[in-house]
């Protein structure tokens, strides 16, 4: 984790743009990327995955992880999703992750086996969107 975003203040008074570290949470077992997690949740009141992990320097995918630890150990409430949450999740988060192949952004990214097979003994993996993998599939069950 770096420095740089952890200023951690201990009174009650809030500085523009620094990240507050609630002292109970600060005491606690929880790892240091969770706890910043927190602290952002905590202090902008928002569960925006994108909006917490925009104003930490650690990956998106540490911050869904931490998120997932804090609901695990009780810090954040546990809220449920309906179908339309989800939807509306997929169109507005933004497209972090970066497909090896075409370089586009996607929200999902597929381990695929490359260049050799998984069947064939192959272990090295390239890290694809859904779209390549699909049609590199496609295209080779067409080809071979
Ligand atoms: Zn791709
Ligand atoms: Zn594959």
């Amino acid at each position: 984790m770096t420095k740089s975003k952890l200023m951690v203040q201990l009174g009650d008074d809030y500085n523009d743009g620094m990240i507050y570290i609630p002292r109970n949470i600060m005491h606690s077992k929880l790892g240091d990327k969770a706890k910043l997690v927190y602290s952002v949740y905590n202090q902008y009141e928002t569960r925006d995955m994108n909006f917490i992990f925009k104003q930490l320097d650690i990956e998106v995918k540490d911050v869904v992880k931490a998120y997932r630890k804090l609901i695990k150990a009780g810090w954040i409430e546990e809220e449920e999703y309906t179908p339309q949450d989800i939807k509306r999740e997929v169109l507005t988060r933004e497209k972090q992750l970066k497909c090896e192949w075409c370089h586009e952004g996607s929200l999902v990214l597929h381990s695929h086996h490359y260049p050799i097979p998984k069947r064939l003994g192959g272990e090295e993996v390239v890290n694809i969107c859904p779209n390549c993998h699909y049609a590199f599939h496609s295209l080779e069950s067409q080809l071979i």
